[in-house]
């Protein structure tokens, strides 16, 4: 393996042997040694003394997956400490194949001449580019394409760059050729420019592939790591909405910046979230796409106009945060020819995304003024007075305007995750030799606690470090068991016929860490820059309103336990929920007067379907009540599936009344409104912020009133669990309240309560309990949990034994109770996780106002059929529970043809047409979807439910 070194004042280049220590280093590792060897800590950054260094990881060329980031480093002229940047992009895969390790470009050519570099297998060559001078990346790219052909890849810089200004970024070409995958922070093109080099042009066609010295150890290693991709939830999150995926969660705990960090929940964020740009892009054809080759995420996402062609390469995260909401934008198409110009100019859009939030808090732009953006980017492109100043930075900018509030940590902008939110992000921006640099260490870990941040952001921060050190993707860090350290480990040793062990990974990870500190102490990094500008000490942010305050001490020690950091041990943790005390059997309801004097309730409100007002029920139930001495109001409008407004007058009817305790009867719709009622009446948010796919459930504070629940259908197991579903009517859509604080006090099943359910509502609660044992069981959520699967098992035989007969004799009390048993083993079997199944079903009741139940049915065969390879031997195990068959799915019809349930899409008044909107909406079920054992896509979803149309 060679380094390449390049020397820009004589115009040579040659090869020299990388030292055998370093063979196990790549990226940001060796950028930190090489610097440390060779640059002077105090030299100028855009002067003779500094290097720039583009290095990939020591697995890059192998057909390994993710590990074809290539890194960018030297000096850097905006944090004056060391800086790497890392892309994605073919280049670092090139590089490899041709035996090169790292590029050291050192010296300077004459003033003002501009070169390119040529490598191939024949050689390495020189090329004049004064021609190119002022060209933007886009149509540099496109010429360097004609000229050199379609094979190549390439890093360039764009005029941004040219001039030398402090935000410029290194642009790598990605696999459709666009120049949009950046090595973009800390002005690392500015010392490109300072090096003479327009571009470097990489064609390893012809090279052989690398060596390997254990093929089948390399082989199994890289097939077990995509099957734990495969199966990982976030992996898969990624995969459906790329990063823009963290809008909404970001938005929700509060740390995606809006209008110049003023809040941390932008105002119209639905509108660019990742659900709102997938279904934009979808209808216009854009697509999702790896930005490197044998990426297993593809994350990437190719965004097209309202027109259908091509606007940006890449809409990521950090560009809808910076360049939209950071400036009050919240038009994804905006965003989309804001990141466009930024690729083409070769700037960071991180940087200068802050800048311009600052200049707006100058007066230069109004906010959401997407053509006042515009126009200072062209003022950056021509390089006037001002442009210089937006151009060299947000700390340049603020210091133009005498703007004392700086967003800025160590010279740097902040990126689009709010520290005062998410504290250990915080840290990492004060600590990391990187500076304000969201790659370089980011945790969403018990975001706003004070203490014990330190030790949060170091795990982070070390995870980050071996990442960049191997050239591999961050987005791609599974969690559960999988161990990065371990898997690293396993491919050096089959690559390189070595022993290399998780432990000497995490000690390169370290030592990149250190020689980086090294290098900057010597730089005086720490001196030059406070540790964090001081309104992030005395701003609360909203809507968390909170600061960051981690003490110094605690930021301070962060580095004295960097030595004995150990990788976390992956202990698989088994959680058992708390149940409540059920009360069980015919007759218990007597019981309620006196449990609910325990419970200290003296005046109750009871939520209560409107049939059980009907059926006498609701006043039983008060009678037995006053015989304790309880006072009940009654609250008996709940509608299926209760809107969030429904939830807010029953909290209100509560209030008013000075009510002390809830007693919810009735279906999962009144027992869930209980629920979200105790929520409602106890906290201080809107349900919303309570949402369990945005984090809420932690959200959720003792202390609430005590709940009783008491189930009159035998379907969703409400009564025992942790889980509240409401309509959000304003978004078409279900919300998920899981938290252990809404598990209700007690449970108060009565068969004889269920006895007037009439047919087809005990067939479709039924099937639903049935889904919940079925998706429970195989859901890979949680893929191994001895209790929830046994209870799944058990529900599945009761249902098998007795739901037609509840169905048939609805007075049939033993069927009744074993329903009731066999909801509770349901509600609880699901804790282990759900699957498409769900998904539909959610799609389906939110869309069409189709009951759960009712919906579930078809669903439920489409979750059958589509996982019916993978989940072959524990389909077995429930179609003999069911009705000792062999086959799940004709277990299924069998039992749909007695109950008379649906089997198809048609059966439930769904449209031909309205099949592609349906599949779009089951593609947002994120949480379910992630739990499915059969991998699916948004091909695979439509597909199933054409099958079942
Ligand atoms: P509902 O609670 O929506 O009840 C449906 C209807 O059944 C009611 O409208 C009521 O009629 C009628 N009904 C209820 N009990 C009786 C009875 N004993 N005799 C006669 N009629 C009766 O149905 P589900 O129980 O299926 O609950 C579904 C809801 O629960 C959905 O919103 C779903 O999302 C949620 N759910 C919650 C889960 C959880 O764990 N928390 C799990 C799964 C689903 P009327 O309107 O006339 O009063
Ligand atoms: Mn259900």
């Amino acid at each position: 393996m060679k380094i390449l070194r390049v020397d820009m004042n004589k115009l040579e280049v040659h090869y020299e042997n990388l030292p055998e220590e370093w063979k196990l280093v790549g990226g940001r590792g060796l950028i930190a040694k090489i610097m440390n060897k060779e640059v002077p800590p105090t030299a100028d950054p855009l002067g003779p003394e500094n290097k720039l260094i583009i290095a990939g990881g020591p697995l890059a060329g192998t057909l390994a997956p993710q590990l074809g980031r290539i890194s960018v480093g030297g000096k850097s002229p905006l944090t004056l400490g060391i800086k790497e940047a890392n892309a994605g992009g073919p280049a670092a895969q090139d590089l490899d194949r041709l035996g090169i390790r790292a590029i050291i470009v050192e010296g300077m050519p004459p003033k003002d001449k501009l070169f390119g570099l040529k490598i191939s297998k024949d050689g390495v060559s020189f090329i004049p580019m004064d021609e190119y001078k002022g060209m933007k990346n886009y149509k540099l790219n496109q010429e360097l394409r004609k000229k050199y052909g379609d094979k190549i890849s390439t890093a360039s810089i764009g005029v941004v760059g040219e001039k030398k200004y402090k935000s410029a970024a290194v642009s790598f070409s990605d696999m459709l050729g666009d120049p949009s995958r950046n090595a973009a922070r800390g002005g690392l093109g500015a010392v490109m420019a300072s090096k003479g080099l327009k571009a470097i042009i990489i064609d390893s066609s012809g090279a052989s592939s690398v060596d390997i010295s254990d093929k089948e150890k390399f082989r199994e290693t890289v097939r077990s790591w995509i099957d734990t991709l495969n199966k990982d939830v976030t992996c898969w999150l990624f995969r459906q909405f790329g990063t823009p995926l963290a809008v909404s969660t970001n938005s929700y705990q509060g740390t995606m910046p809006w209008q110049n960090y003023t809040s941390g929940r932008p105002l119209g964020f639905q509108k660019v979230s990742g659900e709102a740009i997938k279904k934009l892009n979808l209808e216009r054809g854009g697509k999702m796409h790896g930005c490197m080759p044998g990426c297993v995420i593809q994350c990437s996402i190719l965004y097209h106009n309202a027109d259908g062609t091509p606007l940006c390469s890449a809409q990521e995260y950090e560009a809808v945060g910076l360049l939209g909401t950071n400036l009050g934008i919240t038009d994804p198409d905006a965003i989309g020819r804001l990141k466009y110009i930024c690729d083409d100019l070769g700037i960071d859009l991180i940087e200068i995304g802050s800048a311009l939030g600052v200049a707006a808090d100058g007066g230069k732009m109004r906010m959401g003024d997407v053509e006042g953006a515009i126009g200072l980017l062209a003022e950056v492109e021509k390089g006037s007075e001002f442009g210089k100043v937006l151009g060299d930075g947000v700390v340049s900018t603020a210091k133009a305007l005498r703007i004392g509030r700086i967003p800025a940590f160590k010279g740097q902008g902040i990126p689009a995750h709010d520290g005062r939110a998410a504290k250990g992000i915080g840290v990492t921006y004060a600590t990391s030799p990187m500076g304000a640099d969201h790659t370089a260490g980011l945790t969403y870990r018990m975001p706003l606690q004070k203490t014990g941040q330190a030790a949060n952001s170091l795990r982070f921060q070390v995870a980050a470090s071996t990442c960049d050190t191997f050239g591999y993707c961050l987005n791609a860090v599974p969690g559960g068991q999988a161990s990065l350290y371990s898997f690293l480990a396993d491919l050096l040793s089959a690559r390189y016929g070595m022993n290399v062990t998780a432990e000497d990974v995490l000690k390169i990870a370290k030592e990149t860490i250190k020689e980086e500190r090294k290098f900057n102490e010597g730089a005086g990094f720490d001196k030059i820059w406070e540790r964090y500008p001081s309104f992030y000490r005395t701003e609360p942010l909203p809507p968390m309103n909170s600061v960051f305050d981690v003490e110094d001490a605690e930021i301070e020690s962060i580095w004295d336990k960097l030595d004995g950091f150990k990788e976390p041990k992956q202990i698989w943790e088994m959680r058992f929920d708390p149940m409540p005390p059920l009360l069980f059997g015919p007759g218990v309801i007597r019981q309620l007067g006196e449990r609910a004097k325990q419970l200290k309730m003296k005046k109750a409100l009871l939520i209560a379907d409107p049939i059980m007002g009907k059926l006498g029920n609701t006043d039983e139930v008060r009678g037995i009540l006053e015989k304790s001495s309880i006072a009940s109001v009654v609250f008996s409008d709940v509608e299926p599936d209760p809107p969030v407004e429904e939830i807010e007058k029953i909290a209100k009817l509560y209030q008013d009344e000075h009510c002390d305790g809830l007693i919810a009867m009735g279906g999962g719709s009144s027992m869930d409104a209980g629920k979200a009622a105790a929520i409602k009446v106890s906290q201080s948010g809107p349900l919303a912020e309570y949402e369990a796919a945005m984090g809420g459930g932690g959200k959720i504070k003792a202390p609430l009133p005590p709940l009783i629940c008491i189930p009159s259908t035998s379907g969703t197991g409400s009564e025992v669990n942790s889980y509240a579903v409401i309509t959000d009517q304003e978004r078409a859509k279900k919300l998920l309240i899981i938290s252990k604080m809404i598990i209700p006090n007690l449970a108060v099943i009565d068969p004889n309560i269920t006895r007037t359910m009439p047919k087809g509502l005990t067939a479709e609660t039924g099937v639903d309990a049935l889904a919940h044992c079925i998706e429970g069981y195989v859901s890979k959520n949680t893929p191994f949990h001895p209790y929830y699967s046994g209870l799944a098992v058990a529900g599945v035989k009761l249902i098998g034994n007795s739901l037609r007969k509840a169905y048939h004799n609805g007075d049939d009390l033993n069927a009744r109770m074993d329903m009731c048993m066999a909801a509770i083993d349901g509600g609880i079997a699901f804790s282990k996780g759900l699957g498409l199944g769900h998904a539909i079903g959610h799609a389906l009741g939110a869309q069409y106002h189709i009951s759960h139940g009712k919906a579930l049915a078809v669903s439920l065969l489409c979750f059958v059929r589509t996982n019916k390879e993978v989940c072959k031997n524990e389909f077995w195990d429930l179609a003999l529970a069911l009705d000792r068959s062999e086959d799940l799915e004709s277990a299924l019809m069998r039992l749909y043809q007695d109950l008379n349930l649906p089997t198809r899409l048609r059966d439930l008044g769904i449209t031909e047409e309205g099949i592609k909107a349906l599949a779009f909406e089951v593609g947002k079920d994120a949480a379910n979807l992630a739990g499915n054992p059969a991998p699916l896509n948004d091909r695979r979803i439509l597909e199933i439910l054409k099958e079942f149309y």
